[in-house]
């Protein structure tokens, strides 16, 4: 039985409840098709956390899907057509609409796939029970392979044989231990066969593109709590595979003196407790990423001070320098220290070019503004404009 009508979405599902979607949903519809909402944005509904993007799935070829958004007077963009996708443009927002396929070919990276008319098979091709989630524009939810009682449960099971559908796909691996990490019950701990079938294809790791890694491994860092899927990838050998020389052993400190401070998870001051060799390679980090990670761990183990490090590199960059420091030496941190790092990332010096005209020209004026600035920093920003000036030249 491939229709449950039983279970609506709520009526305060933001995405359900656009008008514009629910245009695209129209224009497919209309033509005697049908269209889905799908995966995400289905589970995270029913769950009542935070919008995923909103996909759908359609019965539709992709030309016509094109003919009939055209017909409704909407753009479509075929922006994979190869792989099933139009993006239909409604009001000014882009709505990925997917025939329903079916996987050919599988080689661990990516699929040959066919368009199918049926909803089975198209669930059957995506990953874990509760990703194979539909809803119809009225909210009402499909579920054609069980999915509801595990997304219920907090289960995240994959579609049938675990070890075949990580063959298939090897980032289904790490989509694994993020879903986990998100959605699952933690206290369920984690699927013995799941875990099995995972740890006999880490060699299929390998075969996965560094930006793929580095994309799944920084959503599941940015989960609430990573530590025990991140322990689960290191028993399974998997974290080894992905990022060696890592070590998880700080995590669960990191995410306890977070809640400590009340800061916002940040994936990145995760990863610097994690660590590992060639990070930046390993997951293709983005420029601004691996310098702000090079910065957090030389300023983290280095000796200046969370203000001094807060004025020069800005406030993230110094409370993250508090978490690390604080699992460095074992002991929670100071909340007094948030105040400092407030004070300093706002904190303006004191004395300008001007004050040092003419006495100083060109690069002695540069030289000294630096030197003063320097002094400034090293007292806590305590010492005044007046103070810096009467400084003796060294
Ligand atoms: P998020 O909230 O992170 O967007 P999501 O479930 O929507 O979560 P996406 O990566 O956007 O994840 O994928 C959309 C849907 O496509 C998934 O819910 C799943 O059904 C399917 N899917 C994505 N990647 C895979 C994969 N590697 N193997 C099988 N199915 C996949
Ligand atoms: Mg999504």
């Amino acid at each position: 039985m491939d229709r449950t009508y039983d279970v609506t979405l709520p009526a305060s599902t933001r995405w359900l409840a656009d008008p514009d979607a629910q245009a695209v949903c129209n224009a497919v519809t209309d033509g005697g098709h049908v269209i889905y909402f799908v995966g995400g944005c289905v589970r995270n509904a029913l769950l009542g956390v935070a919008d995923s993007d909103v996909d759908m799935s359609t019965n539709a070829l992709p030309e016509r899907v094109m003919a009939l958004a055209a017909r409704a007077g909407l753009k479509a963009v075929p922006t994979g057509v190869e792989h099933g996708t139009v993006t239909v443009v409604s009001g000014g927002k882009g709505f990925e609409v997917t025939t329903f396929r079916r996987d050919v070919e599988t080689d661990g990276r990516r699929a040959v796939v066919a368009f199918s008319d049926n909803i089975i098979d198209d669930a059957l091709r995506r990953d874990f029970t509760m990703n194979a989630l539909y809803a119809d524009a009225q909210g009402r939810v499909i579920d054609p392979l069980e999915g509801l009682p595990d997304l219920r449960a907090r289960r995240v099971r994959f579609i049938e044989d675990a070890a075949q559908r990580i063959r298939e796909d090897y980032l289904r691996t790490l989509r694994y231990f993020r879903f986990c990490a998100w959605y699952a019950d933690p206290a369920e701990g984690f699927n013995p066969d799941a875990l099995a079938a995972i740890a006999a294809h880490t060699d299929g790791l390998e075969s996965l593109s560094a930006e793929r890694i580095g994309a799944e491994l920084a959503k599941l860092l940015a989960a609430p709590d990573p530590a025990p899927a991140v322990a689960a990838m290191r028993q399974t050998g998997v974290l080894g595979v992905i990022l060696p020389g890592s070590d998880d052993r700080w995590l669960a400190m990191v995410v306890h003196f977070e809640h400590l401070l009340q800061l916002a998870p940040d994936w990145r001051t995760r990863l610097a407790a994690v660590g590992g060799e060639d990070v930046d390679q390993r997951l293709r980090l983005s420029k601004a990423d691996a310098k702000y990670l090079h910065r957090l761990r030389e300023a983290a183990f280095g000796a200046e001070t969370v203000a001094a490090i807060a004025y020069l590199d800005g406030g993230d960059i110094a409370r993250a320098v508090v978490i690390l420091r604080a699992c460095l030496s074992e002991a929670p941190p100071d909340p007094a220290v948030l105040e400092d790092i407030l004070q300093a990332e706002n904190a303006v010096f004191p004395v300008k070019a001007a004050d040092l005209m003419p006495r100083y020209r060109g690069p002695e004026l540069g030289k000294r503004l630096a030197a003063l600035k320097a002094l400034w920093i090293a007292s806590g920003f305590a010492a005044t404009r007046d103070s810096l000036l009467d400084t003796p030249k060294s």
